[in-house]
């Protein structure tokens, strides 16, 4: 994998130079980057910077990663899951009740569609769909599932590349691919240019950085996001390029993943900005002081020092420790910790391949046989969501929900070892 850095000195959102720092994650792995044993060291790492403009108080990285073909070979897709279908579904139903009531002949074009997934809500709608998809594994997966969908990444020139009937599209829709582009305003631009005029819409889910801040949730300061949007911050983004946020409550909380935000943004002058009262952000004032990003910054490290602490605790204690969900949660949590050598191993229930290692910790990675093979006093969960099914699983190899910590107890220091039988 050749990969190429660029440095950046500009606001992505304003222009603006004066930038301050307020994350340090040094020499921080890719999120999905498992390395053979014998490869180890090799696998890319490199600091994460996160800043806060002063004008406009958007928070990013100022550093691109030029992945080359990485996300050719992603495979990873979220689709297969109960939960995610009937948010695919929700999200289509709402959308096209709200805005598009007996639409006919709706063009839905999804960025970053993924294994088609979400498109397929909207053509049960019967909306004509096309997706724009990096992989070339999800590529063929969608367009096996009935979804018509282009190989690539999506840019300014990407447009020409459209078929004529997508050339005017009334729905554009983004499910955490936003916040991966190198220039959201150039993104915005593009799809300005293709949403009809009158009654578009541009949908976008991302990362809320509010919720992320609020669980210290750092592991999703990664390499692959370049900005990390409030409410605020992302209607003040679109607004840069002549769109109208009309909505963030297209679903409910109680239906979206655990830090989605969700906006809903048309053409200014659409008749669809003048049916529509601007949505009014609910993002905290806190959030327009500078000083509040240096505080979160520093209440990040202080979970940091906690996870270690855990970690030293447990094992100077002479008990064993393994984590548990090798996801980028993982990955990322344990790249920051110091203490991660320590863990005897990262379970994950499908492991991509034997005999890999998490890149930069160096923690093993295994199948779930691993904990009755070679059990543990303690078990660090980072896929902390699933926690019940995951005791319930263990349940059978003998472990008791004492031997359970969430990584969201430990970040903020609620923990206390107890000795395992
Ligand atoms: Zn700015």
């Amino acid at each position: 994998m050749s990969i190429q850095i660029h440095q950046l000195s500009r606001c992505r959102a304003c222009g603006g130079s004066r930038l301050r720092r307020f994350l340090n994650f040094p020499q921080m792995p890719f999120t999905d980057d498992f390395i053979a044993r014998e490869k180890f060291g090799t696998e890319f790492r490199h600091d994460i910077h996160v800043f806060v403009c002063e004008e406009c108080l958007t928070a990013q990285t100022q550093h691109d990663v030029d992945v080359g073909d990485y996300y050719e070979d992603y495979q990873y897709s979220v689709g297969a899951s109960q939960t995610a279908s009937r948010f695919m579904r929700l999200l289509a139903t709402n959308l096209l009740a709200k805005y598009f009531p007996g639409g006919k002949n709706l063009k839905v074009l999804e960025v970053g569609s993924g294994d088609g997934g979400q498109l397929l809500a909207f053509k049960e709608h019967g909306c004509a769909v096309l997706g724009y998809e990096p992989s070339s594994t999800l590529t063929r997966v969608a367009e096996g599932q009935g979804v018509p969908t282009i190989q690539g990444l999506f840019g300014a020139e990407s447009v020409q590349r459209l078929p004529a009937e997508f050339k005017r599209a009334d729905v554009v829709m983004l499910s955490y691919t936003f916040d991966h582009l190198p220039q959201p305003r150039e993104f915005l631009a593009a799809a300005r240019s293709i949403l009809n005029p009158e009654t578009g819409v541009l949908v976008v889910e991302i990362h809320d950085l509010e919720k992320i801040l609020e669980r210290q949730e750092f592991c999703l300061f990664e390499h692959e996001h370049s900005i990390y949007l409030t409410a605020a911050t992302a209607a003040a983004l679109a607004a840069r390029e002549d769109l109208t946020v009309i909505d963030f409550d297209l679903v409910p909380e109680a239906d979206r993943r655990a830090n989605s935000l969700i906006f809903v943004a048309t053409p200014q002058n659409s008749a669809l900005a003048k049916r529509f009262p601007k949505a009014k952000p609910a993002t905290p004032a806190s959030f327009n002081e500078l000083s509040f990003y240096q505080e979160q910054g520093d209440k990040i490290q202080r979970g940091i020092q906690n996870l270690d602490a855990f970690v030293d605790q447990v094992t100077a204690d002479g008990q064993s420790l393994a984590g548990y969900g090798a996801g980028g949660r993982g990955v990322m949590t344990l790249a920051a910790m110091r203490s991660a050598p320590k863990l005897r191993y990262l379970v994950d229930k499908k492991p991509k391949r034997e005999n890999l290692l998490v890149p930069k910790s160096g923690v093993p990675l295994v199948g779930l046989a691993a904990l009755k093979e070679s059990p543990v006093n303690k078990i660090l969960v980072f896929s902390f969501g699933y926690m019940k099914e995951i005791q319930a699983d263990l349940a059978a190899f003998g472990y008791k929900p004492n031997q359970f910590h969430s990584l969201l107890d430990v970040l903020a220091g609620n923990f206390a070892p107890h000795r395992a039988k």
